[in-house]
């Protein structure tokens, strides 16, 4: 049963997350790695990840829970959406004994990352149209395809790329169901290019556009592993259920990514609103103020409620009542987050663009978590179909 009161540890974990980011220091020359590794170190990037593999033996609930606190003290993690959450989880739940072995532990520890590649440009939103193929060279494969908007594929080990096998004929394959497989291709394999996007985004990852080309991989670069009798957990046919496993972690983790994004900026907005005097009481006094951060508090906190109950979900083992949940929690948490920034970034007046108060650049920023992984639209479609029955457009 979800429970509503939020558990000892819980709290506990919270604080700890907040304090520690509230205090870390980046050494002068360290790069935005030094944050991640240092926050490995105490135990934060791997929460999720099973202990016999050297992580917490947590599941989602705890990792959001250290992204919605990174995020709320001002320094948010967006690979930890990717690295633990959608690659840790595929791998711990259908990796090889030995893709287990060599990644787990290192996610866990930082001292490697990995990315994750699904969105096409000719694809978008719909990932059933994703072309990039995946075919057999004798024990090898050869993967070609193209891929944008990849977050962090410079700064990650690997990135696990999406693909389809060629058995599925690329017209049927089109318009047909999503039959994926995923790859492990570590970052210097011949014929994977990278070109960084120009995005309008202050933040330390840079999405890529990826090019394979005929990138050869190993048989045990497939997740699950190659072999024709795989026992239905790896392989080649198991790509879906795979897939499915890191999408409902990678919703959970973005709506945590919101809410830490929004009370950060709301807190900011508050500290301002209690001080700023220009009639004979400060600001936040006026009730035009003083409303739309009430509101954008309560949004925010509906949204962390929901969070809360797809993340319990999903650890409880529920995928399927975990999809509605991650979505409906995906969806609350953007909306919540780009209304909660654009309040803040009002109550600052002028200041509220001005690089010294270093609220401005949250207007974009808070825009990915309503457009991506899956935007607005496409969950109020799911929402309509899946759950409310209504007919499809499309
Ligand atoms: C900062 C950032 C980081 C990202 N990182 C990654 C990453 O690491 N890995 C990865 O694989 N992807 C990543 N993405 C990609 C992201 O998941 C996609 O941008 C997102 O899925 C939307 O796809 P699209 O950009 O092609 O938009 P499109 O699919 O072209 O959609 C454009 C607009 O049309 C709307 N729309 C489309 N179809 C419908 C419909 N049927 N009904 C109503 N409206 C519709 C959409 O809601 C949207 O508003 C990232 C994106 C950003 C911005």
């Amino acid at each position: 049963m979800t429970t509503l009161i939020e558990p000892e540890e819980h709290t506990y974990l919270r604080e700890a997350v907040a304090d520690f980011t509230r205090n870390y220091v980046r050494p002068p020359g360290a790069d935005s790695r030094h944050f991640w590794q240092a926050a490995a170190k105490l135990g934060y990037i791997g929460v999720n990840l099973p202990e016999e593999y050297g992580g917490g033996g947590g599941g989602i609930a705890e990792l959001s829970i250290v992204l919605e606190e990174m995020g709320a003290a001002g320094n948010p993690l967006l690979m930890m959406i990717v690295s633990p959450a959608i690659c840790g989880t595929v791998i711990s739940r259908f990796g090889t004994e030995a893709q287990k072995q060599d990644w787990l532990p290192a996610l866990a520890d930082g001292t490697r990352m990995m990315a994750f590649g699904i969105t096409e440009p000719d694809a978008g939103s719909n990932s059933h149209r994703i072309t990039t193929t995946a075919r057999r060279d004798g024990d090898d494969w050869l993967l070609t395809g193209r891929k944008v908007f990849i977050s962090g594929v410079d700064i990650c080990d690997a990135t696990l790329v999406v693909g389809r096998t060629e058995t599925v004929p690329t017209e049927e394959g089109r318009t047909g169901r999503l039959k994926p497989c995923l790859f492990i291709v570590p970052r210097d394999t011949p014929g994977f290019e990278r070109r960084a996007i120009d995005m309008e985004l202050d933040a330390d990852e840079t999405q890529f556009e990826l090019t394979l080309d005929d990138v050869r991989l190993p048989a045990d670069a497939l997740v699950g592993g190659g072999s024709s009798h795989a026992s239905g957990s790896g392989g080649e046919d198991a790509g879906l259920l795979q897939l499915f496993a890191g999408l409902n972690p990678e919703r959970i983790m973005t709506a945590a990514f919101g809410i830490g994004m929004g009370r950060y900026a709301l807190s900011r907005a508050l500290d301002y609103a209690r001080e700023r005097t220009v009639w004979k009481t400060p600001i936040g006094a006026h009730q035009a103020i003083a409303h739309p951060l009430a509101q954008a508090h309560i949004d925010l906190e509906l949204a962390r409620l929901m969070m809360q109950k797809a993340a319990h979900l999903y650890d409880a083992g529920d995928d399927i009542g975990a999809g509605e949940a991650a979505n409906m929690a995906k969806y609350a948490a953007g909306e919540a987050c780009v209304k909660a920034v654009d309040q803040a970034v009002h109550t600052l007046g002028g200041n509220g663009l001005t690089r010294e108060f270093g609220l401005a650049s949250l207007i974009t920023a808070s825009r990915v978590a309503r457009i991506a992984p899956v935007s607005r639209e496409m969950i109020l479609n799911y929402v309509s179909h899946q759950t409310l029955g209504l007919p499809k457009s499309y």
